[in-house]
């Protein structure tokens, strides 16, 4: 647990609360301190880059007429863009060298070119009611806000999608995790336009499968992650009340970019990497500069 001045932190308190931002209070409220409250920068990896390159993409491409939606213009959509993401800081600080970047360009084409091998995505038929959709709404007393990828109609009704350049989920109960955040993003806007949603998805972009990810939006269903939302903004109030952020040590803690400003996460990464169970990929490997040897000397 790390304390800290209760008076600088209320005035901190964000104005509103994202579907990622409640996401890391529940995963580790000390990482969320650092990331919302110090605002310490948390540089995008590889494969986040990838996603907001695709993303960026796409979203270009659904704004085209049906008829001009095609492979030949996501490319030059690409192209187009391209020049921003390689001057880009956090893309410069991969340091990829140019093999490494041409697979970079494959993969981001490989994930903005598996819409074609949705059914119901091919952009082409797509209607598209508007794309990366900035929402900001009160939801019961907690401040939301959220950018929902696509807002398009099937049949006259109004379907809200995220797209995932990541894996699909493997389990049922990941999978309904996930759909929480597209859940919230219906409950918001409805809010906003007091019309109703009728499904929710999560587009695999990067995986070629046609399994949909969907539900039927109910009130039942849009009920869970709303009231979780409501309890993570009340326990954010009352961390930022009293100053203090627990430490939720895990295997995520060698995936943290702050893991050497918190004694707690490098007691658990030094932990791990002596068990042999850390990936040489991991941020925590980078940060300390480890090798293969083992670590004897341990945070207090
Ligand atoms: S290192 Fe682990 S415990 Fe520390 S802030 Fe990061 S996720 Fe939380």
């Amino acid at each position: 647990m790390i304390m800290s001045d209760n008076h600088t932190l209320e005035k901190a308190l964000p104005t509103a609360l994202s579907p990622s931002s409640a996401s890391t209070f529940s995963q580790c409220p000390q990482r969320w301190k650092f990331r919302y409250i110090d605002r310490l920068p948390d540089p995008p990896g590889r494969s986040a880059l990838l996603g907001t390159f695709a993303h960026a993409v796409l979203e270009h491409l659904f704004q085209e007429e049906p008829e001009s939606r095609t492979k030949e213009k996501a490319k030059s959509i690409a192209s187009a863009l391209w020049p921003e993401t390689d001057s880009d800081p956090d893309f410069i600080a991969l340091g990829l060298d140019d093999q490494e970047k041409t697979a970079f360009k494959r993969d981001c084409m490989s994930a903005f070119n598996g819409v074609w091998e949705i059914d119901k995505y091919k952009p082409e038929t797509v209607d598209v009611e508007s794309t990366e959709l900035n929402v900001q709404v009160q939801l019961g007393d907690v401040p939301f806000r959220g950018i929902i990828d696509l807002v398009h109609r099937e049949d006259g009704n109004l379907i809200i999608s995220d797209f995932k350049s990541g894996k699909a989920p493997k389990t049922a109960r990941d999978e309904d995790e996930k759909m929480k955040q597209v859940l919230l993003y219906a409950a918001a806007l409805r809010e906003e336009t007091d019309e109703h949603i009728e499904k929710v998805r999560l587009v695999f972009i990067g995986n070629s499968t046609n399994k949909d990810y969907e539900r039927v939006v109910t009130e039942e269903l849009m009920h869970e992650p709303v009231s979780e939302l409501h309890d993570t903004w009340g326990e954010i109030q009352t961390s930022c009340q009293s100053g203090s952020f627990e430490t939720k040590t895990g295997p995520l803690c060698e995936w943290c970019p702050y893991v050497d400003k918190c004694i707690d996460g490098v007691n658990q990464v030094i932990q791990r990497f002596n068990a042999g169970r850390i990936r040489d990929d991991a941020p925590a490997m980078k940060i300390f500069g480890w090798t293969g040897k083992a670590i004897t000397q341990v945070a207090e």
